[in-house]
């Protein structure tokens, strides 16, 4: 026995997947973590019996091991991989290092999560002059052998040597020019010898080091690099971009080479199991005969679409077809594929779940359904809230998409499309936006506060510098601008107001631009935008599954019957809040209400209202109409009334210059006129001064108008009920809810629910109906939440202004915030959420949970809504589900995406 223990089990061969499995627990996630995802999925299409070329996997850990043991391979791990070959030579019957026979292998990375194209792989391991010589004759093919084996030498030399690829480029295009073709592959045998040997000189002078013959020392070397390749600048970058943990390593695996490129019943390519753009069920993808590996993505030959090989390859297409079915059924989604025909033979090299527009995501998702492949409830899971935000914004319409190439790539950091001139300044932005119309692009280093007028101003952001918490990024998602930031390409003058991109493309102010938030791609054109569907039926059909799992409501807030239609149309079921105040600001009205607010004496103040009441009226009737059978709850005026009023100094101004106007008035009627303009505008001043609040958020507002402006809500409810009692006789079923802001203490709410209630029998009695209907109270102050039990005695319902709440509990107001001290928090991350944009769970959750137990307990049907736009946030719903609020109320546009994450939350999956 010796006492040396076993060394740990690095190389697997592709036909070991049970072992591997074993060694995992049974564990998948495992399995991919150990054999990178690229591995895995040939493990298991090997056990599918689909034709993979054999091949093993050296581990993650191997790789781990020898990053952290000073890039020295560990014990045991390098005898694994000659055993492992010498595996291979029997399956296979070819010899690796044998000229005569000889076995040649790709050197492949593959880490658990896909970073496309960020490490390195590496083909034809096992050529060298002899081997490319014998082969030459023993395929009677000198071409392709000597094609082969450039390959090798080109791969490996900037791969594992460091030698930059435009080297080996330019020689080859020398020898191009030399041999009197266009293309490379018109070059024949005798030129690709060539140029191979002077790549070998070049990679010697280039590094001192010859390129190594020996097959073994290759393969050696090969491993090691794409070890190595994991810690590499663009793999860093790209992990940190997608938010891959840079501790899990890539595993290589080593597999035999199949050939596409040894003739024409020869080909490669890469296809999709379905449309990636629409979802449709037909394969996607191209293909190139008489070709290997990387040809068909590197671009330098025009490909064929994948249906162009059903007559080119009929048997070949047919099988591919098998695969690719066979493929779908075991993972149970749409596959990204690469596959090789080597002289007629068919082998699958890789496969891994595809990569799609939001739109195939939706529709791969139903048609799975009825293909019996997932449950209603998988695909309810699949589709992402993002994704449904994705039927409702702008996009750059896809076929305009073949057509152009990107400028430049940032972080995508809002989603959507916008299309614009370019501004360098928010100014200018601001004045070619709103005087003169246009639509524009705002294009800064990076953005602060002072810019925030440019950036509402303008479609679209883009910055040069920053991160997905910039100020641009934070601003920019708040308000729903498309945005793209940390474009590091772009060089900003903003002195010659322009910008430079890669050196020496110059764009200038006033030049056209598209940009892609979802996508952080940018255009150097004006592109066609389009809305995407939001009827699109696959869309609907998720929606309404979702319908049928969630627990939580979904209401709309809603202001207008327009709105109300349009949320119906999305699906709300009832409104969760109408802002009465909104419909006071419409010019016809403004007046009256502003008399409402400074009159002198009781009866002119009736007066106004009684005025006021009609109009009122028809907005609740519009409303009602528009949500039959549906409750909605109407507000009772909430703002300061100062905000009705022109400001103090504006008064001033104009009291002024009429008083200096006076001193050159003619006639006498002039005079009187404006004697009597001067009186009603100081009496104005005089009222907008009584009212000036030190702080009008923490003011005289909510129910506290309610109480000190006798007359004002009963006015209200009058309106309310008497629409109410319209719609009803002519048949609407109608479910108002009065709602009053702002309460903090019970004996303000009973005050005002005795008086109201009072105010609605009386009109129900007069208009001879008999209307169901709630009365209760916004909680949006701690003391009202800490109180709820005492409420909850008087109040049928309790609808969280989380708003509101937030800014009490957290003692800031979020005007101020927001464009001041609260993005310096979320830049430091001294904060990690901004709490206006997910409910803050410790805090403000908190008190909603206490709110709602003692509410509850008091009484044990009350009704628990959120309005505001926390109920269109996927993460703040996760909360209500959890604290088991009746339903979430949110703007029309929001009202898909809570359905959704309502839904995803009822089965307990995270929105991220
Ligand atoms: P990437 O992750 O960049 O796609 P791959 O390891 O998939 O790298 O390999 C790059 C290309 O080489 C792919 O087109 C792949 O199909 C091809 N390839 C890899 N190994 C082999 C092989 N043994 N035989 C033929 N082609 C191969
Ligand atoms: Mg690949
Ligand atoms: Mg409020």
């Amino acid at each position: 026995m010796s006492k040396v223990a076993a060394p740990n089990k690095y190389a697997y061969l592709f036909e070991e997947i049970d072992a591997v499995k074993n060694h995992c627990d049974g564990d998948w996630e495992a399995v991919r973590g150990l054999l990178g995802g690229k591995g895995a999925n040939l493990f298991d299409a090997t056990s599918l019996g689909i034709p993979v070329p054999p091949g093993f996997t050296v581990t993650t850990q191997g790789c781990n091991d020898y990053l952290s043991g000073k890039e020295k391979f560990p014990t045991g791990l390098w005898d694994q991989v000659l055993d492992s070959i010498a595996a291979l030579e029997k399956l296979t019957g070819k010899r690796f290092g044998d000229a005569d026979n000889p076995l040649l292998v790709s050197c492949r990375s593959g880490a658990k999560f896909s970073m496309p194209g960020m490490m390195d792989t590496i083909l034809n391991i096992g050529m060298n002059d002899e081997t490319a010589a014998k082969l030459a004759k023993l395929t009677s093919q000198p071409r392709f052998a000597y094609d082969l084996y450039r390959r090798l030498v080109q791969m490996f030399g900037t791969v594992v040597m460091g030698v930059p690829d435009d080297v080996f480029e330019a020689l080859i295009t020398a020898q191009r020019r030399e041999s009197r073709v266009l293309v490379d592959t018109d070059l024949d045998a005798k030129a690709w010898k060539a140029v191979t040997r002077r790549f070998k000189e070049i990679t010697l002078t280039y590094t001192g080091r010859e390129f190594p013959t020996d097959p073994f020392e290759q393969l050696k070397q090969a491993t090691e690099a794409v070890f190595k390749s994991w810690y590499g600048k663009r793999a860093n970058d790209y992990r940190n971009a997608a938010g891959i943990a840079h501790d899990l390593g890539t595993a290589v695996s080593i597999q035999t080479m199949v050939f596409g490129n040894i003739g024409d019943d020869s080909a490669t390519g890469v296809f999709m199991s379905r449309n990636a753009t629409t979802g449709a069920p037909a394969l996607e993808g191209d293909y190139l005969i008489n070709a290997q590996g990387e040809d068909v993505v590197s671009g330098t030959r025009k490909t064929l679409p994948i249906r162009q090989l059903a007559s080119d390859m009929p048997k070949m297409y047919k099988e591919l077809k098998q695969i690719s079915q066979r493929l779908e059924k075991h993972h149970r989604n749409m596959q990204d594929m690469e596959f090789t025909i080597e002289q007629g033979k068919l082998w699958l090299l890789q496969t891994r779940d595809g990569k799609r527009t939001a739109q195939a995501e939706v529709r791969i998702a139903v048609d799975m359904v009825d293909e019996g492949l997932i449950t209603i409830k998988e695909a309810v899971s699949r589709v992402q809230p993002d994704q449904v935000d994705f039927f409702l914004h702008p996009q750059l319409d896809p076929n305009a998409l073949k057509n152009v190439k990107p400028i430049a790539k940032g972080l995508n950091v809002s989603p959507g499309a916008a299309v614009g001139i370019i501004a360098f300044e928010p100014g200018l932005a601001e004045r070619w936006a709103k005087e003169e119309g246009k639509n524009v692009i705002l294009v800064r280093p990076e953005t602060r506060p002072d810019d925030v007028h440019g950036m509402l101003a303008a479609n679209g952001v883009v910055t040069s510098k920053g991160g997905r918490t910039s100020h641009a990024a934070l601003v920019a998602r708040q308000f729903g601008k498309p945005a793209v930031v940390g474009v590091s390409e772009i060089e900003i003058d903003l002195d010659n107001h322009l910008m430079q991109i890669g050196g020496d493309l110059i764009i200038k102010e006033g030049e056209p631009l598209s940009i892609d938030g979802n996508t952080g791609l940018i255009y150097r054109t004006e592109l066609p935008t389009q809305i995407p569907d939001f009827n699109d039926p696959y869309l609907l059909k998720i929606l309404s599954w979702a319908d049928d799992i969630r627990v939580l409501d979904v209401r709309a807030n809603s202001d207008y019957p327009e709105d109300a239609r349009l949320a119906r149309q999305y699906g709300a079921r009832g409104i969760g809040l109408c802002r009465t105040e909104h419909m006071f600001f419409e010019e016809d009205r403004l007046p009256i209400i502003q008399k409402m607010i400074i009159a002198n004496s009781l009866a002119e103040r009736n007066e106004a209202m009684i005025r006021l009441m009609p109009m009122q009226r028809s907005d609740f009737e519009g409303l009602f109409r528009a949500m039959d059978g549906y409750p909605v709850i109407i507000r009772l005026l909430d703002p300061p009334l100062h905000e009705f009023l022109p400001s103090a100094q504006d008064l001033m101004m104009e009291l002024t210059d009429l008083k200096l106007r006076i001193q050159h008035l003619a006639g006498l009627k002039e005079l009187d006129q404006t004697l009597e303009e001067i009186k009603e505008k100081t009496a104005l001043l005089q009222r907008v001064e009584v009212l000036q609040e030190s702080n009008p958020m923490l003011g005289t507002r909510g129910v506290r108008l309610g109480i000190t402006m006798p007359g004002l809500y009963k006015m209200q409810v009058q309106a309310i009920f008497e629409a109410a009692c319209r719609c009803a006789a002519d048949g609407v079923d109608v479910r108002p809810e009065v709602m009053i802001p702002l309460v903090s203490h019970e004996a303000e709410f009973n005050l005002m629910r005795e008086e109201l209630e009072d105010k609605a029998r009386r009109v129900m009695e007069e208009q001879g109906a008999e209307i169901p209907y709630l009365i209760g109270t916004m909680i949006e102050i701690p003391r009202a939440a800490l109180t709820a039990g005492d409420i909850a005695k008087t109040a049928e319902f309790f609808s969280f202004g989380t708003n509101d709440l937030t800014q009490t509990t957290f003692g800031i107001s979020r005007d101020d915030a927001e464009t001041g001290f609260l993005v310096d928090y979320l830049q430091s991350g001294l904060i990690k959420e901004n709490p206006f944009t997910s409910i803050d769970a410790d805090g403000v959750g908190r008190l909603m949970e206490i709110a709602i137990k003692q509410g509850r307990a008091t009484r044990k049907d009350l009704e628990i809504g959120v309005c505001g736009e926390h109920g269109g946030d996927p993460q703040s719903i996760h909360l209500c589900h959890k604290l088991g609020v009746d339903y979430v109320s949110c703007s029309p546009f929001r009202i898909p995406i809570a359905r959704l994450a309502a839904a995803h939350a009822a089965m307990g999956i995270e929105d991220n």
